[in-house]
């Protein structure tokens, strides 16, 4: 008999086990909108030219692979917060940025998640309702107490600004509030320039510490300086804030798990503190980070001609999914005889559309339609052709009604 009877079977991932799930399925109208990475418009994943160059780069170079520091690889630590804050942000120049790689978004969350427990007990961080799903599981394992705001309004399928607000200001003082830089998951409603000032208002107001998740730097505009617009607005402010950053969509090095962990502290002194405590949280957890997507991005980013055609691939990537958008939206008008008003698919952006789909609605698109998605009616665009779009609209009609 086993050690491990008392262990019962955990449920399928949320998200993950879509795809699982998709795999098993085997009609040929089947789609899987339930992850977000990146497609072709024949729906094979991409791999970026630019990843490419620079990983034949690093074979003419003849690269080692020796450990790198706890922190990570030091060029890749510098390009990363350049990309995020601006290489002309005065915090970088006054060493006020700790940053430390991470084992892409999720382990640099996780990283910030242990930071938290460690050294503000009892706070909370206040995450938008709905999240990404993972958010939960990452400060519920690291032991950090938390709690929702509102965001989504269903009546109007956009942003509960008044809500979110509210809740933000109901917060005990010092709370953490996770905000999603750009390309909410799952709601792709993102606040208005003039909204991140109010909300940027209220964090200074009830002295909370703003703590961005910045997974879709790029994909939300096709601009990456667009896309960090709201990052910058609270560092210009002269708040201290913590900023979770991956490569995994924007460079599409999913598998690659690289990403950092940015602290940006009222000192130079204060920020080689908090970056020596990272190190220290980060060595028992997995010692130090790979090295392989480092230096892709270290390469990408600091050559500007590699970064150039980046931005251009990043461009054609995100204007795909805005054709994606606008097909399908065009297909739902066309065909759905309700009168519905699809207006809100054309209003989200990034690489999700939040449907409004229920979840019975959304089992019905798997089970009678073959189309894999998130239980909460989130569908990736990123994983839809402009030759499916029809088939998506016939779905999403049928199980609405
Ligand atoms: N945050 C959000 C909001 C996300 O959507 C994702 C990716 N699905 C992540 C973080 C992290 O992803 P990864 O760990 O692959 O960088």
């Amino acid at each position: 008999v086993s050690r491990f009877e008392g262990i019962t079977m955990a449920p399928p991932d949320p998200i993950l086990g879509v795809s699982e799930a998709f795999k098993a399925d085997t009609n040929e109208m089947k789609l899987n909108l339930g992850v977000g990475a990146y497609r072709t418009e024949e729906l094979h994943p991409y791999v970026l030219n630019v990843v490419k160059k620079a990983e034949n780069l690093m074979l003419e170079r003849g690269e080692n692979k020796e450990y790198l520091p706890i922190e990570g690889l030091a060029a890749f630590n510098k390009v990363t917060a350049e990309l995020l804050f601006g290489a002309d942000n005065p915090l970088i120049e006054q060493q006020k940025v700790a940053t430390v790689q991470g084992l892409s978004g999720t382990g640099s969350l996780r990283l910030a998640a242990a930071l938290i427990e460690r050294y503000s007990p009892g706070a909370q961080v206040l995450i938008s309702s709905p999240t990404w799903g993972n958010h939960k599981n990452i400060f519920n394992d690291a032991r950090v107490p938390w709690s929702e705001y509102r965001y989504y309004d269903p009546r109007t399928v956009g942003l509960d600004f008044e809500g979110m607000i509210a809740d933000i200001k109901a917060a005990p003082e010092g709370s953490f509030v996770l905000l999603h830089g750009c390309a909410h998951n799952p709601t792709g409603i993102d606040p208005t320039p003039e909204q991140w000032g109010k909300i940027a208002d209220v964090i200074q107001e009830k002295n909370h510490i703003p703590f961005f998740d910045v997974a879709y730097q790029g994909f939300a505009s096709g601009s990456l300086d667009e896309d960090a617009a709201s990052v910058r607005l609270f560092a210009a402010r002269g708040l201290e804030l913590l900023v979770a950053q991956s490569y995994s969509k924007n460079l599409g090095l999913y598998a690659e798990r690289i990403g950092a962990m940015n602290v940006v502290c009222a000192s130079a002194d204060a920020a080689a503190r908090v970056k020596s405590q990272l190190k220290r949280l980060a060595r028992p957890m997995y010692s130090n980070p790979p090295i392989h997507g480092a230096r892709i991005v270290a390469n990408v980013v600091g050559d500007p001609a590699l970064f150039n055609e980046w931005k251009a691939e990043m461009e054609m990537m995100a204007g795909r999914i805005k054709n994606v958008r606008q097909k399908l939206y065009d297909s739902l008008t066309a065909k759905d005889k309700s009168g519905k008003d699809w207006s809100f698919i054309l209003k989200q952006i990034g690489m999700f559309s939040f449907t409004g789909l229920n979840k019975a609605q959304s089992e019905n698109m798997t089970n009678k339609w073959h189309v894999y998605m998130t239980k909460d009616g989130r569908i990736s665009l990123a994983g839809l052709s402009l030759a499916k779009c029809e088939y998506l609209a016939d779905a999403i009609i049928d199980s609405f009604h």
